[in-house]
């Protein structure tokens, strides 16, 4: 039987709120066993949670201070360091109600557990060695990811295929430094100008390895983020057409802001993987019934917050005044111009609107009845998406700025240093800049990091995770 300890045991609930078929409440630390085996009664008799075997799922049922029983649950005991934590996790399953895995956690918080932070658990994953800084980031992904792409980059992250890619970077100087430094303590074995050589070029090798990966940032932050869309065009162009033509692919995921009580003000749409995340369809849908006017401020705003602009022309109509309102409101963008409603006979063509629009436009003619032309839609928004980066493996996408951030830094350190031998300038100058970019490197993985930037990142994870 293991012995009741101060330290901190922390306890939530990790399952989404709302009533659903199962609740779970997690508990973890020293004493979550001790915390545990107050409330919960194995159907067994005299079967402490403290003599359950690691990963044993048990029955039994959950009691309260006064003996009555609260529901039956299943109870499952990992004790570290095989936990998502590497402390001893202790597991309740009960019946989903709300109210039931309240009562649950409100019983561990009453025997000793506290609540948990947003993100605590797997800061504590982090903090005991489990996952570095970048995995650990890749966990909010995974549950955040919203097509498959996304989802497999996140997945790559966990794994660590980006975390290995940075520690063998980081290998490589730490082999750059010893070699410098052996160079600065035995001046005399004239190993000076070799060793300055090969520092150079291992270190543009780095350099030029760090800019690679910088090349995925766009495709990686798109996957993670979704890629904002503004769809434009006059009333009755067919937005709604088109938008639910878009969400109605059958692995589309439509997320519901909170707070918002109709329609939702962003959807997303899988668009052969890429997260298209949909601006204001709620303010798209009501110009159904509604004929608004383009309010030009507006629309300017709208038009500068997206990654694309997908501008709608009703190519069965001649064009009119609203139509040349939103062609000047596209000079010098750039986006893609659907002609609408190809399935009815042309009024206007590609080349009217072309000589038309000044701005870097691809031009597609659809039918959101027919679907015809979204096929080549998709790829057109897939292959923008992944320009440069495709048939590359998502897993080594940098996807996050402070990361993408961490990465030019590095690069700088690493540019500065081979000024600094080019000027034929003393190891010692040399080894300073080399060892930022190798601090710089370690804020990715969290080796080299503030607490309070830790701190940050957790903050952003959802509670009971
Ligand atoms: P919105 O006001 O821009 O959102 O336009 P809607 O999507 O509501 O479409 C306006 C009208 O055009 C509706 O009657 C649609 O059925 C029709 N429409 C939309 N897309 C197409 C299309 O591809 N072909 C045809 N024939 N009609 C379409």
């Amino acid at each position: 039987m293991r012995d009741f300890a101060d330290n901190d045991t922390i306890a939530a609930i990790a399952t989404p709120p709302g009533d659903g078929g199962i609740g779970i409440v997690r508990i973890s630390g020293e004493n979550a066993g001790f915390v545990a085996d107050k409330f919960f009664k194995a159907a067994k008799k005299d079967f402490s949670v403290l003599d359950f075997r690691t990963h044993q799922a048990v029955y039994g049922k959950i009691i309260d201070d006064k003996g009555n029983i609260i529901d039956e649950a299943l109870c499952i005991a990992m004790w570290a360091p095989n936990s998502y934590t590497k402390e001893n996790v202790v597991e309740i399953q009960s019946h989903g109600g709300s109210l039931v895995v309240h009562r649950i956690l409100e019983l561990a918080i009453n025997h000793g557990a506290r609540l948990a932070q947003p993100g605590e658990f797997t800061k504590r994953a982090f903090l005991n060695g489990r996952l570095d800084l970048s995995q650990a980031q890749s966990v909010m992904d995974i549950i955040q990811a919203r097509t498959d792409a996304s989802l497999r980059m996140a997945a790559g992250h966990l794994q660590g295929a980006f975390s290995a890619e940075i520690q063998s970077m980081r290998h490589s100087i730490l082999e750059i430094i010893a070699h410098l430094e052996a160079s600065i303590d035995f001046p005399e074995d004239d190993i000076e100008d070799v060793a300055k050589q090969e520092a150079e070029e291992k270190i543009d090798a780095i350099k030029n390895r760090i800019s690679e990966i910088l090349k995925t940032f766009h495709t990686g932050r798109i996957l993670r983020d979704g890629l904002m869309t503004a769809i434009i065009g006059k009333p009755n162009v067919g937005k709604s057409s088109l938008l639910n033509a878009l969400l109605r692919e059958e692995r589309a995921i439509v997320t519901d802001i909170p707070g918002t009580t109709r329609d939702s003000l962003e959807e997303y749409a899988n668009i052969g993987g890429v997260p298209l995340r949909i601006i204001d369809t709620a303010g798209i849908r009501e110009t159904h019934d509604k004929v608004e006017q383009i309010g030009v401020e507006k629309s300017v705003a709208y038009l500068q917050k997206a990654d694309l602009i997908l501008a709608l022309f009703d190519a069965s109509r001649p064009l009119s005044q609203e139509d040349l309102d939103i062609i000047a409101m596209l000079k010098n963008k750039k986006g893609i111009v659907l002609l609408t409603k190809k399935d009815l006979p042309a009024q206007i063509d590609t080349e009217d609107l072309q000589n038309l629009l000044q701005g870097d436009f691809k031009y597609i003619r659809i039918s959101s009845i027919n679907k015809d032309g979204l096929k080549e839609l998709e790829e057109e928004i897939v292959s923008r998406v992944y320009s440069g980066n495709a048939g590359q493996a998502e897993g080594c996408f940098v996807n996050n700025l402070r990361q993408a951030e961490a990465l030019q830094a590095a690069q700088k350190h690493l540019e500065e240093c081979l000024n600094t031998i080019r000027m034929g300038m003393a190891e010692d100058f040399i080894v300073i800049d080399v060892r930022s970019a190798w601090e710089k490197l370690g804020e990715i993985t969290g080796d080299t990091v503030d607490e309070d930037i830790i701190d940050q990142i957790f903050s952003q994870f959802c509670i009971g995770k």
